[in-house]
């Protein structure tokens, strides 16, 4: 029996919990489930384990702690070899502020400065802390770690994070930018230096995470320079159903001459723009490509302002590293949509970048490898693998626990 060798990874959001059972040393999978549509009477658990898979209906009234008490259950019964082999879990918090630069151990200390940066993410910190509370009472004898999407991102400089607003608002109230996303791009980061045989500490990248969240970052001797998620993960890239980067008068005239409360303006921002917003059909790029070839305008819309914005921020994010060993696409978008690498490197013929059309359309689903021309500046396709990232930080951690 081999010994206590798997991270349990906990993922709370507001509607929804991912888990997963990942060994650090290599990044192998032994678990992963999802329950989604929490507080609803559509709520499900899916899992999958080696050949086994499940999915179940959940009750409304079900939450992140009563399908972590469950999850309990299972690692007692169907799961107990799994159970035997964690060493630790690690938690995926959205926002650590200025807290923290790294990963952290669980304590008192770090729970309350969590708490504290609740008022920075209303939206998801608050159920991340459910989590980590329910996990505490449910696995009190395993060491866990909190692992922030913002850490990354504290390398950013003072240039680069800072809103041009009064200076008192970023020393009173902690506002500016912060950026999300950090575990996909350190994971990319690391998985592209090791690709382009360059120590990770002199390689310069840009990443594209390109998910229904999106976000691209200027990586630079491996740290983030810059990146297009804000305070909250509203700001830069065209999203699934999230708008980017807006002109902020257009809020004042959305209030003032139309009358939408503050209620409204989150859920219009959040939930309804972005690919979905455009399109007036769906958020999903796949549907809206199946649709664009069907000849769906607004899905042909949707997609190509999705491309031109994020072309344009590849072109901008160049500005910072001064030399660019490698341009990466990644997240379910990146990995998979050859059309937006296509219409995307287009846009950016004037720099230089070419595609190899025939690898472009060959690299999806999961492979790896460089879909530009020899002798163009290197495109890479990676996946992204920030659960790993995350399981690696939180046996590190835990192994200084003991
Ligand atoms: P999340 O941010 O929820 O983790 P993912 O990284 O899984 O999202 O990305 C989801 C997006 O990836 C969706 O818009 C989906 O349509 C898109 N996607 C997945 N597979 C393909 C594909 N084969 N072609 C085009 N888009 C795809």
């Amino acid at each position: 029996m081999p010994g206590p060798s798997l991270v349990l990874i906990l993922n709370c959001g507001s509607s929804s919990l991912k888990f997963s059972a990942i060994d650090p040393a290599d990044g192998a999978e032994s678990l992963y489930g999802q329950a989604e549509a929490l507080g609803t009477s559509a709520a499900r658990l899916k899992w999958r384990q080696h050949n086994e898979e499940g999915d179940e209906q959940l009750s409304p009234t079900d939450d992140c702690e009563s399908i972590i008490e469950a999850l309990v259950g299972r690692f007692a019964e169907s799961w107990s070899h799994l159970r035997e082999r964690l060493m630790a879990i690690g938690h995926r918090v959205v926002h650590g502020g200025e807290h923290f630069a790294d990963s952290a151990l669980i304590d008192t200390k770090v729970l309350s400065a969590i708490r504290n940066c609740c008022e920075l993410a209303p939206l998801h910190n608050p159920a991340a802390l459910q989590g980590i509370q329910a996990s505490l009472t449910a696995f009190p004898q395993l060491p866990q770690v909190a692992v922030f999407d913002t850490a990354f991102h504290q390398s950013m400089p003072d240039y680069a994070y800072l809103y041009a607003l009064p200076y008192s608002l970023y020393r009173d109230h902690h506002i500016r930018r912060y950026g999300m996303h950090g575990s996909s791009h350190r994971s990319i980061a690391e998985r592209g230096a090791q690709l382009l045989k360059t120590p990770i500490d002199k390689v310069n990248i840009i990443s594209g995470h390109l998910g229904n969240g999106a976000s691209i970052c200027a990586i630079k001797g491996g740290q983030s320079l810059d990146t297009s998620m804000g305070l909250t993960p509203l700001e830069g890239l065209v999203m699934g159903s999230r708008c980017g980067d807006l002109d902020p008068g257009l809020l004042l005239h959305l209030g003032e001459a139309l009358d939408y409360s503050l209620a409204e303006l989150e859920l219009l921002l959040n939930r309804k723009s972005g690919l979905l917003g455009i399109s007036e059909l769906s958020n999903d790029c796949r549907e809206l490509e199946e649709a664009m070839a069907k000849g769906h305008a607004g899905a042909r819309l949707a997609l190509n302002i999705f491309c031109y914005r994020l072309a344009k921020y590849i072109a901008a994010y160049t500005v910072p590293l001064k030399r660019l060993d490698a341009l990466v696409f990644t997240g379910g978008i990146g990995e998979n949509s050859s059309w937006v690498r296509r219409k995307t490197i287009d846009w950016l013929s004037p720099l230089g970048y070419q595609l190899d059309a025939e690898r472009n359309e060959k690299i999806r689903f999961g492979a790896e490898g460089r879909i530009s021309r020899i002798g163009t500046p290197d495109i890479f396709v990676i996946p992204t693998r920030e659960d790993w990232v995350i399981a690696r930080d939180t046996a590190r951690l835990a192994a200084k626990a003991q």
